[in-house]
């Protein structure tokens, strides 16, 4: 499989911890495994929690764990021209519209809905769909309110989108979903309602991101967490609405911590570095994430 190519895409808001090192040692493992290559890519959109010492610990503990990766790492921070790129494109064909309502506004919604006894509609992570209200307010309306300066997420039009590609949506997946779905998968993208697809002040969301990147960066595989599984339906639809290639994903098992819950960030005990620091060698951590002992020679 030379001409492969696999990509680890940590965000630099915090410490990796045992399921990062697993993620990225299973891309780095599947690219040499391959003949391929492998690619470090800093998902560093969101300013207010990314910081330059996550991002230094990012390459100091990857290079600890044996990883290499090519020079230049992409940092999306500074490619804002092609994620801008992307969205005029869906601008102009009218599959996104400026969305007003804010947090409050949303939560108030949905209790009022609530209230007169019907249940408001989930996303697959639990949060509630957008009300898609301000989808149908007049262009001048929209115009007078984005002069005026008000804040505004630009949302997928999820009705519109979806009608544009019709049915027929898949993706081939290689490893396995929640419900242990394998194979050739339907995207159901309609089940996360109008997501968000940049704000006024972030030129990106991290869905058109990750679509425009892998397109650049011809990533072929997409090696990543199951609990990604669901959001590769939204990837899918944004790849087909932009005529981009459709990369094979890979959802891995998830590391566990010993509550049985999904690590966090937060977490110092699975931390990296803080089992460096308590003398775990790189081999300890690949037996502890269930990963063979290296041979690769990259
Ligand atoms: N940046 C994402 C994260 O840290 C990963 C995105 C991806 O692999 O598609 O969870």
């Amino acid at each position: 499989m030379t001409g492969s190519v696999f990509r680890f895409a940590p965000s630099p808001n915090g410490e990796l911890h045992l399921g990062h090192a697993y993620s990225a040692l299973l891309n780095f493992d599947l690219a040499c495994e391959a003949g391929g290559r492998f690619l470090l890519r800093i998902e560093d959109i969101d300013t207010t929690r990314c910081t330059p010492e996550f991002e230094a610990g990012i390459y100091r503990d990857l290079e600890w764990l044996g990883i290499s990766w090519e020079e230049p790492v992409r940092r999306q921070s500074e490619h804002s021209a092609d994620y801008a790129e992307a969205l005029d494109r869906l601008i102009d064909e009218d599959l996104v519209y400026p969305a007003f309502m804010s947090r409050g506004d949303i939560r108030s919604h949905i209790a009022d809905m609530e209230a007169s006894g019907a249940s408001w509609p989930r996303d697959p992570d639990g949060a509630p769909l957008y009300p898609a209200l301000d989808k149908h307010l007049p262009q001048r309306e929209r115009r007078r309110r984005m002069a005026d300066g008000a804040p505004f997420a630009w949302r997928l039009d999820m009705e519109a989108a979806v009608e544009r590609v019709g049915g027929g949506l898949f993706w081939r997946e290689e490893g396995f979903g929640p419900a242990m779905e394998t194979g050739e998968i339907s995207a159901r993208p309609a089940e996360w309602g109008d997501v968000v697809i940049a704000r006024k002040e972030t030129p990106t969301s991290y869905h058109l991101a990750v679509v425009v990147d892998d397109a650049l960066q011809g990533v072929t595989n997409v090696v990543r967490g199951r609990d990604l599984f669901r959001a590769t339906a939204v990837h899918r639809l944004l790849q087909e609405l932009l005529g981009l290639p459709v990369p094979a994903y890979f959802h891995h098992d998830l590391v566990l911590g010993e509550d049985g819950r999904k690590l966090s960030k937060s977490r110092r005990d699975t931390g990296i570095s803080a089992l460096r620091e308590a003398g775990m060698t790189p081999a300890d951590i690949r037996r502890l994430v269930g990963l063979p002992p290296f041979t690769a020679s990259a």
